[in-house]
């Protein structure tokens, strides 16, 4: 704490309310010193499986972050969830949509692909978030997958390249159940393959899909994850969560 007022001041202030203000300003330096995850999601997944919708279930699982703040946010909060003076602050932005793609504003899209190709901000799309704009603007492809299919397959989920920060601490491990997209997926050749995926479909046969992919675009770096289907519980899977706080710190800035 830097000595910023004088004694005179502390006696105008009285030192009962100087106290206050160096404890209070003391507390925006610690927030200031943390790094900012915000969680964002469209609110419409089913309330059965994510009674507080999917942004709050990843939120949890960040939770145990030291050194991190982590932030919720959503379609329907003002300025769709990120105002100017959320996104400028945060380190890496985590991202979930399905339906809504289309609401989501262009001059959203365009400030978080400012962000993070010029400033360095990560971002982290989840499952269906391959086609949310910001990824597709981007990555700058189409960003579809040949199929999707719903039917009760399983996904067993490989560590593909062992020594990447994302796989930090994960043994290969099943999905019960998850929805298949099938291959190939319309993006750029990524620069890793962190988890590669087969799935066991209910007749018996399997079928090999790409997991988890890395990439950089302009400062930023960007992950793609392929598991968290809204109608399974994927997110409070501690597997899923162990890769997605490994994820958040692997995608902040080296510097703000
Ligand atoms: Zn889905």
């Amino acid at each position: 704490m830097s000595a910023i007022f004088s004694r005179r001041t502390v006696l105008a202030l009285g030192a009962a309310a100087a106290g206050q203000w160096l404890l209070s300003s003391e507390a925006a330096q610690a927030a200031a010193s943390k790094r900012r995850v915000v969680v964002w999601s469209e609110g419409s997944a089913p309330k059965n499986v994510y009674p507080k919708d999917i942004n709050t279930a990843v939120a949890e699982g960040l939770k145990p972050l030291a050194g991190w703040e982590v932030v919720t946010a959503s379609l329907a909060d003002p300025d769709q969830g990120v105002p100017d003076a959320l996104l400028n602050q945060t380190d890496v932005l985590v991202w979930w949509g399905h339906v809504r793609h289309r609401d989501v504003k262009d001059e959203l899209v365009d400030r978080i692909v400012r962000r993070v190709k010029g400033e360095g901000m990560g971002f982290l799309a989840l499952h269906s978030s391959h086609f949310s704009k910001a990824l597709k603007k981007l990555l700058g492809t189409p960003c579809g997958f040949s199929a999707y299919v719903c039917d009760g397959s399983s996904v067993r989920v490989t560590v593909k390249q062992k020594d990447h920060p994302i796989a930090k601490g994960i043994e290969d491990f099943t999905l019960d159940k998850t929805e298949r997209y099938s291959e190939p997926f319309q993006v750029p050749e990524p620069e890793a393959v962190v988890f590669d995926g087969v799935y066991h479909r209910p007749d018996g046969s399997t079928e090999r899909s790409r997991q988890g992919l890395v990439w950089t675009v302009g400062k930023g770096k960007v992950f793609y994850f392929q598991p968290g289907h809204e109608t399974y519980p994927h997110f409070f899977d501690e597997n899923v969560r162990k890769i997605l706080r490994n994820a958040v710190q692997w995608l902040a800035p080296r510097t703000r």
